[in-house]
């Protein structure tokens, strides 16, 4: 045996591909058909969502209650479970400013330009996945536990939220 140096190979760090994944940007299901025709880019199972594509790590799964958010930090789509989630119907929500629904939940700590920062980033297609706190911007006391990353097309952040779980 000789004595090699331990390199590891991190996952997430390597120069793997990554790996996407469609679903409806309405009810946040996976499209029936896998191969996606450019001219049929509405769900086939709710008939309302278009499909979008994001990293299998952002994109949600058909439980996960989810916005979009394009690059001036307009909401362009609530999914049917975030309208229920954050009381608002997606007419609503569409067109205002994300900090009008969701903010920090530790705003002392990193003020709503973090959010900011992270919703711009990901709707240029750029970074990660990352993970922040939020809460609706007119309660305290309720925890969203989010994720932004990129999606697209059009390219927007992706914000996936769970409830207020501890
Ligand atoms: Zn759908």
């Amino acid at each position: 045996m000789s004595a090699r140096p331990n390199l590891i190979v991190l996952p997430g760090h390597a120069d793997r591909p990554r790996p996407e994944v469609h679903f409806c940007g309405h009810c946040g299901r996976a499209p029936e058909i896998a191969d996606i025709m450019p001219a049929s880019r509405v769900c086939d199972r709710c008939g309302l969502g278009l499909l979008l594509t994001a990293p299998a790590e952002a994109a949600p799964s058909p439980a996960d209650p989810f916005l979009l958010i394009d690059g001036t930090l307009s909401i362009c789509a609530v999914s049917r479970l975030a309208e229920g989630l954050l009381h608002v119907t997606e007419t609503e929500a569409v067109n205002r400013h994300v900090t009008d629904l969701l903010v920090p939940a530790d705003a002392e700590a990193s003020g709503p330009e973090s959010l900011v920062n992270l919703v711009v980033h990901a709707a240029r297609g750029e970074g990660e996945t990352h993970d922040v706190v939020l809460r609706p911007a007119d309660q305290f006391g309720i925890r969203f536990w989010a994720r932004v990353g990129p999606c697209g097309p059009p390219r927007a952040a992706l914000l996936v939220l769970a409830d207020g779980r501890a």
